[in-house]
């Protein structure tokens, strides 16, 4: 059995992600970001999505001056991307790069918190459009560039609600119960088939957008930023953590 406790204080090597590919989504901000501008630190070529084509911009300039190799951009609406969208994207890192080293899939919404009772279907559709949907597909359309690589490294982002349902976060907890479902079951699929891992991660509470709008009067400042956290991100993206598939991780220490 893996002991998945240890790599909160993951010292990741400098060059850990050297020549590697990694697709970040949701990168326009918060976790995403972070992760994008560290993965980019430590050697990756990384390739950023999300909606706002500014914000994905300025973050390309911060890479670059920052003398990160040169990202990518992939900007869609995981709301509205359809299969065929994803497969324009397999053409493209398939020609830009040859293969895919990664894929984070952390862009996510939180739709309106609330019991299931009071839930409206049209926000129950679109917390699971781009939290589960959108997620099968874009992993459906990677995974031939991701069998290219060496040790490719697919990981979900999860939620302390993913794994133990809490009142009134509904569309967005069962969206993440259904996220660790699809991280298990595709761990299963590829298990002595390819060389692709996949695992989940549950950032913990995080200053960023979504946990101030989720907690708005909860102090924010007391919850760690996105470039704190980045240490099992790193250890699942690199090749330290070959071999390890199947596993929900925490991204942080339980608070005792
Ligand atoms: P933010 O709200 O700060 O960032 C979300 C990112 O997802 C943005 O880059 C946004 O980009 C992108 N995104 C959202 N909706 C869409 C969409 N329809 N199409 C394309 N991109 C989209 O969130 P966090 O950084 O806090 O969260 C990152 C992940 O971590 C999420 O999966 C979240 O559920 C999870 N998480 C976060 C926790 C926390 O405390 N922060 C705790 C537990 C889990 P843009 O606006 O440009 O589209």
């Amino acid at each position: 059995m893996t002991d998945i406790s240890t790599h909160f204080d993951y010292q990741a090597p400098a060059n850990l992600l050297e020549d590697k590919v990694i697709l970040i989504t949701g990168s326009s901000e918060g976790i995403g970001r972070a992760a994008a501008l560290s993965f980019a630190k430590h050697g990756a070529s990384v390739i950023l999505h999300g909606r706002n084509v500014g914000r994905l911009e300025t973050l390309y300039d911060e890479i670059i001056a920052a003398g990160g190799k040169q990202p990518a951009i992939m900007s869609a609406d995981l709301q509205t991307a359809n299969y065929e969208d994803f497969m324009v994207w397999q053409n493209s890192i398939g020609t830009e790069f040859g293969r895919l080293d990664g894929l984070l899939h952390n862009a996510g919404q939180l739709g309106r918190i609330n019991p299931i009772s009071s839930c409206l279907t049209s926000d129950w559709d679109k917390v699971m459009q781009v939290n589960v949907n959108a997620q099968f597909m874009l992993t459906k359309a990677m995974l031939p560039l991701l069998e290219e690589s060496a040790a490719g490294s697919i990981l979900f982002t999860s939620s302390s609600v993913g794994r133990k349902g809490r009142a009134n976060w509904s569309a967005y907890s069962v969206s993440k119960f259904a996220t660790e479902g699809m991280m298990q079951v595709l761990a299963d699929d590829l298990e002595n088939i390819s060389n692709i891992r996949v695992n989940s991660i549950n950032p913990g509470a995080t200053n960023t957008a979504m946990r101030r709008m989720a907690y708005p009067g909860e102090v924010a400042t007391s919850n760690p930023e996105p470039e704190s956290i980045l240490g099992t991100y790193l250890y699942l993206m690199g090749d330290d953590s070959k071999g390890i598939s199947g596993q929900a991780f925490n991204a942080q220490k339980p608070k005792p």
